[in-house]
């Protein structure tokens, strides 16, 4: 049978209490005992079903780990508070002082910013590569590489990695292949290609709705054990845990991710083709011309298209905001960083979500300064979006 994401989420059975369709909000931060060896025995490990404290676990958010496993086909799972706190805990539950990273070059700019400034600080080394140069990986292993780390579309240049390939780098190293699977839920499975560890944040297209952070580990039992060992898991003993009352929602947002990917997908293709014909320059991993576009289809599930997010280059700073200010008064979307939301948001990326990467690094990747980033949003009618966007790109003499 043919891995489907959606189905897996959808043939869970997660009641509530009295039987309600929407599992309960456990509102609890700790759990009682009848019995206190019952207790013991959590402490432990070996009391199936029961809660101890919910920086451990907590029902509700059970249930969402449950659902994300079960859309990435892994074992288990594990939600956090931020993406951050799932990559931060992801990296920290791997790696110790004196292990090596090799990782993209062009990740999440908090991710980049903690792997160079932070880890350091614990002796732990990084080297940024070119995530689609595979010699380039290859020649960045030691032998005390423990983990590749990358984005399965990246942040902003829309790269594609190819996971099968550096998953074969990675296990003949002995390392984990970690990938953050933000951009692409439901389109890419990670699990299914050969990463170990699929990293979110929930906070983009699986919440929503912008109305929240969130993270997610998908990882299989031994790992997601691990980091909520009592004793020396790095999630339990950092803390970083999702409120319960967010997790129920993030699960019932969950629930419509397929049709709203579906729409993003249509709509980011359907502006591409517009900024095709009018011969901007811009990066759609849906078009036949961009790099990974070959790549993409090889790995990705068909039935949610090519993505929602689209970068166009205003060539400097200055023509970038000058773009999203007046995008912003005539109602094309929101100036905001951040994507995966309902109404389009767009922002200039050297300026914002890739400012912690240092100038030199930027022009390394290839980052232009007037560089706009698209998440298309869920509008019903994108021509006349495209018709704003055209109004504005006319006044800025862009065509
Ligand atoms: C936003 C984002 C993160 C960080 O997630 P938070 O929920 O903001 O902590 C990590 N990786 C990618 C690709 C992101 O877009």
């Amino acid at each position: 049978m043919k891995f489907d994401p959606v189905s897996n989420v959808f043939e869970l059975l997660q009641f509530g209490e009295f039987g309600g369709v929407n599992p309960s909000i456990t509102d609890s931060a700790t759990y009682t005992f009848m019995k206190a060896e019952t207790m013991t025995e959590t402490f432990e490990g070996t009391a199936e079903g029961c809660f101890l404290y919910s920086r451990h676990w907590n029902p509700s958010n059970k249930f969402l780990a449950d659902a994300l496993a079960a859309m990435e086909g892994t074992e288990s799972a594990w939600v956090t508070a931020s993406g951050m706190g799932a990559i931060t805990c992801a990296i920290l539950q791997i790696c110790r002082a004196g292990d090596h990273i090799v990782s993209s070059r062009t990740v999440y700019g908090g991710t980049f910013a903690f792997m160079q400034n932070w880890l350091p600080k614990y002796n732990i080394g990084v080297t940024f590569v070119d995530p689609t140069n595979l010699d380039e990986v290859k020649a960045a292993m030691r032998p005390n590489t423990r983990m590749i780390y990358t984005e399965t579309m990246n942040n902003p240049l829309l790269q594609i990695s190819d996971i099968p390939a550096l998953s074969e780098i990675a296990n003949q190293h002995g390392a984990k292949l970690v990938v953050d699977n933000t951009f692409t839920p439901l389109m890419v499975a990670p699990a299914q290609l050969g990463a170990h560890i699929v990293v979110y944040s929930l906070t983009k297209f699986i919440n929503g709705k912008n109305d929240c952070v969130g993270g997610a580990i998908c990882a299989p039992i031994e790992f997601i054990n691990a980091l909520s060992n009592v004793n020396d898991g790095t999630a339990m003993l950092l803390g970083p845990v999702l409120d319960p009352l967010r997790s129920s929602s993030v699960l019932k947002n969950l629930h419509t991710l397929h049709i709203r990917m579906q729409k993003h997908s249509q709509n980011a293709m359907f502006l591409a083709a517009r900024f095709r014909e009018s011969n901007l320059r811009f990066l759609y991993p849906g078009m036949e011309n961009h790099p990974g576009h070959e790549l993409l289809k090889r790995m990705m599930n068909p039935d949610f298209g090519f993505g929602g997010m689209i970068a166009i280059d205003l060539e400097t700073a200055d023509k970038a905001s000058r773009f999203m200010e007046l995008m912003e008064e005539r109602g094309v979307g929101y100036l905001a960083v951040s994507l995966g939301y309902f109404k389009t948001l767009f922002s200039n990326s050297g300026k914002s979500t890739s400012s912690e990467v240092p100038e030199d690094e930027q022009k390394k990747m290839g980052l232009s300064a007037g560089l706009v980033r698209f998440s298309v949003g869920l509008d019903h009618d994108i021509e006349r979006t495209w018709q704003k966007i055209k109004s504005c790109l006319i006044d800025l003499k862009m065509i």
